[in-house]
């Protein structure tokens, strides 16, 4: 499927006049239309929800636009916890997905009445310690071995750190239910980015065997299965889309024959998808600065693999667009690259585009989600500012971009840089 970005030059040579490259921009209209889809996708179950995966994208302001929805929040770390409480999440709003936890932050999920969703059944005496165990919790599986669906996707469980191992989860709900706990969920994450239909429908199946079993053994009461993350997004223009619709539908059809029959029709379905609500409706602009002839042909731009990791630790592809020439015969073979002292900082490697010239704007698809939250400083290279483009069409400021003095303050202890923190 061909790649279109939501927004032209036009509206990009506009925008740099308040907001200079590089930038992050979001899609208001194409993140509330996604999210409708999802929603009704899985209607058909009564207590589904969403808990957006924050690690994606912890913007306050787009967490919101899905909250608007209903949408929860899936937490793993302190300040995504804190993140969550303060635009006023909490309670059963809050998913606490972690691992390798420190105990203050289960202290901190407690106090905030997050659902925590346990990653390990040695955590099981740690929680109890550090911060006592709570009426309602979740416990996360890992059935080892490899996940395989029909057209190849696999992902390795066997050699994930995630997770609680069948035995375990057996003895695990065991002791929680002896120690007083009433509500029980159950949680995996098997295959990451999945672009096929198959997954949710695989993953609900090994689920909700698995919760049948366990209620049956162990006689707890399961309020709700969640099926994670994972969902994927079609990074390259060669791939199909996922269909929501199907996907649910999926779902549904495997819910109807194993938990209905098992009188188990009141299990709530969550999930934790952070790529597929934001990934597409987001996007990185930069500027060609720079061209280079040697052995290769170089397009410098403004932006580097502190704004956008993937390409560089995952060699993922993220498709690009220059801006104006959308029609123009991709017959120029480039590497994109950023300015950063690491030759990994390739947007693109031998990537076939229209001709490019300094100036020109190149538009880096599907950086809504896991794109400017995987950023870093290296180099001293500072974070970009994110924008949302408005349902209206308006440009709206959502976190500025990062200075000098947001670099260097945390040497605000000390004087020795007070020549720039303190002017
Ligand atoms: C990262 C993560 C997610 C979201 O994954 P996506 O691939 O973005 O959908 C959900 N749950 C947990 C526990 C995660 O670590």
């Amino acid at each position: 499927m061909k790649k279109t970005p939501f927004l032209t030059l036009e509206q990009v040579q506009d925008i740099v006049k308040t907001y200079p490259t590089p930038f992050h921009i979001y899609d208001e209209q194409g993140i509330r239309d996604n999210m409708v889809r999802l929603k009704e996708a899985f209607s058909w179950n009564k207590g589904f929800r969403e808990y957006f995966a924050v690690k994606a994208t912890p913007n306050p302001f787009l967490i919101n636009i899905l909250r608007e929805y209903g949408c929860g929040c899936d937490c793993s770390s302190l300040t995504e916890l804190m993140l969550a409480d303060a635009i006023g999440c909490g309670g059963a709003d809050i998913m606490f997905s972690s691992n390798a936890t420190p105990a203050e932050e289960f202290v901190y999920a407690r106090k905030i009445g997050a659902v925590i969703n346990l990653d390990d059944f040695t955590h099981i005496r740690f929680l109890e310690d550090c911060a006592g165990l709570p009426e309602t919790i979740s416990c996360r599986y890992n059935p080892g071995g490899v996940f395989q669906m029909s057209n190849g996707i696999m992902d390795n469980p066997g050699d994930a750190k995630y997770g609680f191992t069948t035995e375990q989860l057996f003895e695990g709900f065991r002791i929680l239910k002896e120690k007083g706990v009433k509500n029980f969920g159950l949680h995996a994450f098997l295959a990451s980015n999945t672009v096929t239909n198959e997954y949710y429908p695989m993953l609900a199946r090994v689920l909700f065997e698995l919760a049948v079993r366990l209620k049956e053994e162990t006689g707890v009461h399961i309020g709700f299965i969640n099926l994670s993350g994972g969902i994927g997004i079609p990074y390259r223009p060669d791939q199909e889309p996922n269909d929501i619709y199907e996907i649910g539908r999926g779902v549904k059809e495997v819910y109807d024959q194993i938990l209905r029959p098992a009188k188990m029709d009141d299990v709530a379905i969550y999930t934790e998808l952070g790529r597929f609500m934001l990934g597409p409706y987001g996007a990185l602009v930069t500027r060609a600065i720079h061209q280079k002839h040697i052995y290769k042909e170089y397009i410098g731009c403004d932006a580097c693999a502190a704004n956008l990791m993937r390409p560089a630790i995952y060699g993922a592809y993220h498709h690009i667009t220059v801006l104006g020439k959308e029609e123009a015969p991709c017959d120029h073979q480039y590497d994109v690259t950023g300015s950063l002292c690491e030759n990994n900082d390739k947007f693109a490697v031998d990537r076939m585009l229209p001709q490019i010239n300094v100036g020109d704007y190149l538009y880096i698809h599907d950086t809504g989600a896991h794109g400017f939250s995987m950023g870093y400083n290296y180099n001293g290279k500072l974070r970009s500012a994110e924008l949302l483009k408005k349902a209206d069409g308006t440009i709206q400021l959502i976190r500025r971009a990062e200075t000098p003095k947001d670099y260097f303050a945390t040497f605000d202890f000390c004087d020795i840089l007070d020549d720039i923190l303190k002017k």
